[in-house]
């Protein structure tokens, strides 16, 4: 039996035991580099993927090797970065091991681009494997997105159409529209549904008209029985794509077709888009994702974890879920992190460690480990300047631009944000933040606070702003 073979048959019997998911993770790109005498050589193309199974699945790994080939008693574990050669000689390409079902579900996570649904053969974009509506974690501030999209699936083209999400970045937009497109296909194989984004939606509009094809580009789009929708406010001043869409909208939701949007703010904020577009989105159900509390970060956390099988001290990821507030995806990749870590040092997770992540990534000032006693945030920052210079910063103008006389619309506003949070946060008054804001009158800085004060309570890019820029001081 060739090197080969035995991997393929030691593959296929590792198959079965572990989730589809991570068998293709660690597997892809891994074969028999050697054979000395009754020591078998085990090739991987990365460290990490190597320190993985090797403290992972060893014992299945031998244990399979032994069924195949009992001669061999000895297993080792190299690295070989050629294995990620197209022709390497070593690697048994998983093709060969995964059969017809599964091949049916690898597609979706490999083939981002091709995944024909229904008999129509249509395609469907980047329904990655990961994201159901199950593995979602639903919080308070999540919870009625989710119920939409529970809803959406279970009765397409029903009262939530169009279902419009909105969040900003890494909140789980993505995620859930997917789940809704897959979930449509669970319980309807024939259903005809397209997920994309508003990037390869124009991309595609662009192209059509320049091979002269709008007309198949429209009957495409128009047959459908789910049009899904990633991220509209990417058709902001595009007026072509955005007539397209609306035709294309018009067509899907008078023949009752359901039509899934998301986008980083609500309709009437959407900057750049026709009136009649915005009229459109507003239409059925709309909906914010809010960023998660910490109970529900904790659970995320812990739920990666297990889909992962890697455990993790309690206290561990309790600090992560304490320190990393504002996004999901900025959640999951710190876990990622301090599990590569740990993996490759062969250490344990600690709190130093998540801690020596997060300052690398400016994440925050100072990190809370105490946070079962409630430790308090707002004593991070102190000084008027720190605060002038973070808004700065997040404005990306400049400390002098600040406090000088410029009266370009996007400083004045940086310069009434940064006088609004001193006054909040530090309570100075306006007299003393107008003699530091170069001299200016009290009455400008109550005006800034104000103006402020005001526009909060209906611009919802301001309050995103604001609580942004509250985080990363510590507010
Ligand atoms: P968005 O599209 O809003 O930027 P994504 O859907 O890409 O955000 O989410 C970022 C990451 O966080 C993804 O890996 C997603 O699976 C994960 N995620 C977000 N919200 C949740 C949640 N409530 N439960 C589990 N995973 C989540
Ligand atoms: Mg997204």
């Amino acid at each position: 039996m060739s090197n080969r073979d035995v991997w393929r048959k030691v593959l296929m019997r590792i198959k079965p035991t572990i989730k589809l998911p991570l068998f293709k993770t660690w597997f892809t790109d891994t074969g028999i580099i050697d054979r000395k005498e009754n020591t078998l050589i085990i090739g991987f193309p990365t460290p990490f993927a190597k320190k993985w199974v090797q403290d992972r699945y060893n014992v299945k790994i031998r244990q399979a090797v032994q069924e195949v080939d009992p001669s061999i008693q000895d297993l080792e574990y190299q690295v070989h970065s050629s294995l990620t050669n197209k022709d390497s000689v070593h690697k048994v390409s998983l093709d060969s091991i995964l059969d017809e079902n599964d091949e049916k579900q690898v597609r979706k996570v490999r083939n981002k681009n091709e995944l024909h649904i229904g008999k129509q053969g249509l395609k469907s974009r980047q329904l990655s494997i990961g994201h159901t509506l199950e593995n979602f974690i639903v919080g308070k501030d999540n919870k009625l997105a989710h119920a939409a999209c529970l809803a959406v699936s279970s009765m397409p083209g029903g009262i939530y159409n169009p279902l419009y999400v909105f969040s900003g970045v890494g909140l789980g937009k993505t995620h859930l529209l997917q789940a809704t497109g897959r979930e449509i296909l669970r319980s309807n194989r024939d259903a005809r549904v397209i997920y994309m984004t508003a990037e390869q939606f124009t991309n595609e509009i662009i192209e059509a008209i320049g091979k002269r094809r709008t007309k198949e580009f429209k009957d495409k789009y128009r047959t459908v029985d789910c049009f899904i929708l990633d991220d509209i406010q990417f058709l902001e001043n595009k007026d072509m794509s955005q007539m397209e869409f609306f035709h294309t909208f018009n067509d899907l939701y008078d023949n009752n077709k359901q039509i899934v949007l998301s986008s980083d703010s609500p309709p009437k904020d959407l900057d750049g888009f026709k009136d009649r577009l915005k009229g459109r989105f507003g239409m059925g159900t709309v909906v914010e994702i809010l960023p998660p509390d910490y109970e529900t970060r904790l659970a995320i956390l812990r739920h990666r974890c297990q889909d992962l099988q890697v455990i993790i001290d309690p206290e561990v990821l309790e600090c992560i879920a304490f320190n990393i507030e504002s996004n999901v995806r900025d959640l999951i990749g710190v876990l990622m992190q301090v599990i590569s870590q740990t993996t490759l040092n062969d250490t344990v997770p600690t709190i130093d460690l998540v801690a020596n992540i997060l300052s690398s990534q400016h994440k925050i000032h100072q990190i809370h480990r105490n946070h079962a006693a409630g430790s308090c945030p707002s004593e991070q920052v102190r000084s008027m300047n720190q605060i002038i210079e973070t808004v700065a910063g997040y404005f990306h103008v400049t400390r002098d631009d600040l406090v000088g006389p410029v009266r370009k619309k996007e400083i004045m506003v940086a310069r009434q944000v940064s006088m609004y949070l001193i006054r909040r946060e530090l309570d100075h008054s306006y007299e003393k933040i107008g003699a530091y804001f170069g001299g200016r009158n009290h009455t400008t800085v109550l005006h800034a606070y104000n103006s402020i004060e005001d526009r909060l309570k209906t611009d919802h890019r301001l309050i995103r702003d604001l609580t942004a820029l509250k985080r990363e001081m510590g507010f």
